[in-house]
C-alpha cells in the first residue's frame, strides 16, 4: 500500500479513523498518533487530508515536530490560500466590529477560533501586534499575505511580530527576536472600559493588558465596592477599574509589572497601593492578622498548563479563595478567574465551593462568566474556550 496518495494533484496526508472522526465532528486539529502517512510532506505545507480509504476530509497545515500534526484550515479544497486567508482576516475584523464596544484593544485574530490556526493578531490603539505558532503560519508566502492584509485593512501606524522562543523551538522554527516588521512606532497609550494603559511592544517587558479579561474588568467594576484587594494585579487590569472603590491594593511578585501599573494609575489620576510580593505567603500573612477587605479579585497565571498538574493546581485554587473568603466582610465581592483550560468550569465552581464550605460562608453567584467575545470560543473545538471568571457575593 504506498504510504502516500495525491488528491487532485496535491500532497495528501491520511489520517486513522479516530482522526478522521474527529474532524467529521467538527473539531479541526488530528494529533500525530492519527496520521498514518505523511513522509513526503513538508514542514508547514498545506496538505489534503483524506481517511483510510481516500475520501476527502478537508484542507490543513501541516507541521512536522508539533504533536498537533494537523490544523484544518478549510473543509473544503483550497485553490487560492492568500485569497482564503485575506478572507477570513476581514471576517475576523467584522465579527469584532461587532462585538466589542468601548475599547481600541482586542483580539483581532484568534487562530482556531477565526479559522485561521496559528494566528494571534492584538489591537492595541493604532499598534498591531501579532504572533505566529506553527510552520505553515511562518512561512512565505503567508507571512507576507497576512502583513499586507493587515496593514491594508486597518492602516496601523505599525505592525510589531512577538516571538515566543518556546513556541519557535517546538516547531523547530529558526530563532528571531521580537520585532517591528512594519512602521517605526513601539509604544501607545489604549484605552479600554474608559481606562487608560500604556502598550509597549518591544522595549523591556511586553506591556498590555489582557485582552480576554476586558468585558470581566467592567463586571467587576459593577459590584466593587469598599476596601479593595486585586491579587495577581500585573499591570492594573482589574486594580484600575474600581474607581468607586474607597481604596484599591493591588499585589503581584513581578516589579516590573508593578511599575507600568503605577504608570498607568498615573495616566487615570488614580491612587493605588501596589506590593510585590508572592500572592500565597501575602495572603496567609493577611487572614492570620485578621485583615479585612470588601471586593477581592484572584486572577492567577495558569496553575495548570496539562492535564497532570489539574490536582495540583485546584489545591492552590482551593487556598486562594479559602484565604480570599476568610478576609470578605459580609456583603462582600469575590471575583475569581482561573485561565487553565485543563481546569474545568465545573471543576473549578466545586473548588470555591468547596472553599466556601471551609470558610463557613455563603456565596450568591451574581455571574459566571468567561472570557471576552474577541476571544470568540468554538463549541466544536473545546480548547478555545479557557477563561472561568465568577462574581460571587458574600451573604454571611
Ligand atoms: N489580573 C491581571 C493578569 C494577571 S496574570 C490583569 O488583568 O491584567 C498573572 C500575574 O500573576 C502575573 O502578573 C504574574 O507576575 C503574577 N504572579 C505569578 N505568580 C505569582 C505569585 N506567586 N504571587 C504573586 N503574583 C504572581
Amino acid at each position: 500500500m504506498p504510504k502516500k496518495s495525491h488528491v487532485n494533484g496535491a500532497l495528501a496526508v491520511k489520517v486513522s479513523a479516530r482522526g478522521a472522526g474527529r474532524l467529521r465532528d467538527g473539531h479541526v486539529w488530528v494529533y500525530r498518533s492519527d496520521v498514518l502517512a505523511a513522509d513526503e510532506v513538508a514542514a508547514g505545507a498545506l496538505v489534503k487530508v483524506v481517511d483510510e480509504r481516500g475520501a476527502f476530509l478537508g484542507t490543513a497545515f501541516y507541521s512536522s515536530t508539533s504533536q498537533i500534526a494537523i490544523r484544518i484550515i478549510s473543509k473544503e479544497a483550497v485553490e487560492d490560500l492568500a485569497r482564503l486567508l485575506c478572507e477570513r482576516i476581514r471576517a475576523s475584523l467584522a465579527y469584532r466590529e461587532r462585538v466589542v464596544t468601548d475599547s481600541n484593544a482586542y483580539r483581532l485574530i484568534f487562530s482556531e477560533a477565526d479559522f485561521l490556526p496559528g494566528l494571534i493578531g492584538d489591537r492595541y490603539n493604532d499598534l498591531l501586534s501579532f504572533q505566529v505558532l506553527t510552520q505553515a503560519m511562518d512561512a512565505e508566502p503567508v507571512r507576507a499575505t497576512f502583513v499586507s492584509e493587515l496593514k491594508d485593512t486597518l492602516s496601523p501606524a505599525a505592525i510589531v511580530e512577538r516571538v515566543e522562543p518556546k513556541i519557535r523551538q517546538l516547531e523547530q522554527l529558526p530563532a528571531r527576536g521580537s520585532a517591528l516588521v512594519m512602521g517605526e512606532k513601539s509604544s501607545t497609550i489604549f484605552s479600554m472600559n474608559g481606562v487608560q494603559f500604556h502598550y509597549e511592544a518591544l522595549e523591556g517587558q511586553k506591556t498590555g493588558a489582557f485582552l480576554d479579561q476586558r468585558e470581566n474588568y467592567a463586571a467587576a467594576a459593577q459590584y466593587a465596592r469598599g476596601e479593595a484587594l486585586d491579587v495577581f494585579c500585573y499591570q492594573g487590569g482589574f486594580a484600575l477599574h474600581l474607581a468607586q472603590c474607597s481604596k484599591v491594593t493591588g499585589v503581584d511578585s513581578s516589579r516590573p509589572a508593578l511599575e507600568v501599573a503605577e504608570r498607568n494609575a498615573g495616566l487615570n489620576g488614580r491612587e493605588i497601593e501596589w506590593i510585590e510580593a508572592n500572592a500565597f505567603d501575602l495572603l496567609r500573612d493577611y487572614s492570620d492578622e485578621g485583615r479585612k477587605f470588601d471586593t477581592i479579585i484572584l486572577d492567577p497565571p495558569a496553575f495548570a498548563r496539562n492535564k497532570r498538574n489539574v490536582a495540583t493546581a485546584l489545591r492552590a485554587y482551593k487556598e486562594l479563595n479559602l484565604r480570599a473568603l476568610r478576609m470578605l466582610r459580609s456583603g462582600g465581592i469575590l471575583v475569581t478567574c482561573s485561565c487553565s483550560y485543563h481546569v474545568s468550569p465545573s471543576d473549578f465552581l466545586e473548588t470555591v465551593l468547596a472553599a466556601a464550605h471551609d470558610s463557613h460562608r455563603n456565596l450568591r453567584l451574581l455571574e459566571n462568566r468567561a472570557q471576552a467575545k474577541d476571544h470568540p470560543m468554538l463549541l466544536t473545538v473545546p480548547e478555545t474556550a479557557y477563561l472561568k471568571c465568577l462574581i460571587l457575593n458574600v451573604t454571611y
